[in-house]
């Protein structure tokens, strides 16, 4: 691993390096970082409920929500926190937050923890939020990212690129793209980084395939919607950026099969991380398997049957969040809308919990007229083996009838179309109605930039 180059902020030293006063801190919660990661398991829920404990004195103190909540499940500001005590408090749905954000939100904080800052969330899941965040909170964000850089063991000497979404950015939409001279905050606080290139996500695949082929950047971040077209462009032309090592992947469940097309078409590994806006970093994909790691200092994250119970290894389980430093805004057992996969401990030796795989979102999931629910899984990474395909999503728009939204290369025959409603209703086992509509436009990302392949337009209820 190449040694980072710390940036110094003292005039006339160089070595050690005198980090600039903000780098100091992150470097501070790092270096416990590294050492906390190794703890097992019992001693890091040790660690996390003597912080818990603090969040729900001062939540009982400042906060008209939470001193009713706490009060109703029987706890009090000197009550001994334990997993068993976090879980008799109901769980914080996105729909509380919106309606009573102004009662969660504590009318005190302690000076030390800076200014208070206001998160909106894209809405991408279908309920905008707005979260309130101290800027001590964001200390923590910082940490973790400087977490992942080292656990991936990036040379931060060399070019990264970013897509994304970039709504006011003229210079990221046009065919160059903007160029940046260091990978920006928090990286460059800390380290001296090498240069970085911005694309917005809303330029056309081809433009971002070509621009990415001219740049040679080492490092690329993305959406995974995003990566799985430019692979397709690639795959069809016989064409790749050289040089690029490593796709860090954000925002959106990674499908199963993008991993294996990342490293056949480019030669480049997959990274992925689970954060949300609302509570931060949730995991890190570990530097060793393609699993990842909850980052226990940061946050208290459950995985949950049906039940309220935890799930095992091998099980599928909403995930609710407890963030445990914004004293801003306490969120205890937030529902964040995603479900995940409760892995076996790492091989790797850290104590830090395992996720195998992030699996979608509630509100994403598919309804049946009896009731249940299922993952809405037509199949659509296949479609194009199907019929001529370039974009797809599936809208749900009553209880029994879903459209499969297709953006196809030319009008379809009805033979195409048969066919791909057979496939979907396969891989979905979808007995109910069903239609193929083909759009000219294409289908938009949504706020967030995000860009769901399942959508569900009917009331949840
Ligand atoms: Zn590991």
């Amino acid at each position: 691993m190449p040694q980072p180059p710390y940036r110094s902020a003292a005039p006339l030293i160089a070595f050690p390096a005198v980090p600039p006063p903000r780098a100091q801190q992150a470097l501070a919660l790092q270096y416990q970082l590294q050492q906390s990661e190794w703890l097992p398991l019992e001693a890091l829920r040790a660690q996390q409920m003597r912080q818990l404990a603090l969040l729900a004195q001062h939540a009982f103190a400042h906060s008209p929500w939470w001193r009713r909540t706490l009060d109703q499940a029987g706890i009090g500001p000197a009550t001994p926190w334990s997993m068993e005590v976090l879980r008799s408090l109901p769980t914080l749905t996105r729909t509380d937050l919106q309606d009573h954000g102004d009662a969660i939100a504590c009318t005190s904080i302690p000076k030390e923890h800076g200014r208070v800052g206001v998160t909106r969330t894209s809405g991408s899941s279908g309920t905008p939020v707005a979260v309130r965040k101290t800027e001590l909170s964001l200390l923590f964000w910082r940490a973790i990212t400087l977490r992942d850089h080292l656990w991936h063991r990036r040379d931060l000497s060399t070019k990264s690129a970013l897509i994304r979404y970039l709504p006011d950015d003229a210079e990221a939409a046009s065919p160059t793209g903007r160029t940046a001279s260091s990978w920006g905050p928090p990286t460059h606080d800390v380290f001296r980084t090498g240069p970085a290139c911005l694309m917005s996500i809303q330029t056309p695949a081809a433009q971002q395939a070509a621009w990415l082929v001219a740049e040679r950047p080492r490092y690329l971040l993305i959406y995974p919607s995003g990566l799985s077209d430019l692979l397709d462009l690639w795959e069809a032309e016989g064409t790749r950026p050289e040089g690029l090592v490593q796709v860090r992947t954000v925002s959106e469940a990674v499908p199963e099969t993008l991993r294996q097309r990342c490293q056949d078409v480019l030669g480049a590994t997959l990274v992925d991380c689970y954060s949300s806006q609302e509570v931060g970093y949730i995991a890190l994909q570990c530097p060793d398997h393609p699993h990842y790691h909850l980052q226990s200092e940061s946050c208290v994250t459950e995985i949950l049957r049906d039940d309220g119970t935890p799930c095992g290894p091998g099980e599928i389980g909403k995930v609710v969040v407890t963030p445990l430093h914004n004293l801003a805004m306490p969120l205890f057992r937030y529902e964040i809308g995603d479900m995940a996969e409760v892995g076996a401990p790492c091989p790797c030796g850290r104590g830090l919990p395992v996720v195998t795989r992030i699996v979608g979102r509630i509100r994403g999931m598919l309804r049946h007229p009896d009731g249940s629910r299922s993952w809405p899984v037509f199949g659509g990474q296949h479609f194009r083996t199907v019929a001529p395909v370039r974009q797809w999503r599936v809208v749900q728009t009553a209880i029994d009838h879903v459209d499969v939204e297709i953006v196809p290369e030319r009008p379809l025959t009805d033979t195409e179309r048969q066919a791909l409603a057979a496939h979907a209703r396969k891989h979905a086992g979808w007995t109910h109605g069903l239609a193929i509509v083909e759009r000219t436009e294409p289908i938009p990302r949504t706020k967030g930039g995000k860009y769901p392949d399942f959508v569900s337009a009917i009331r949840e209820g």
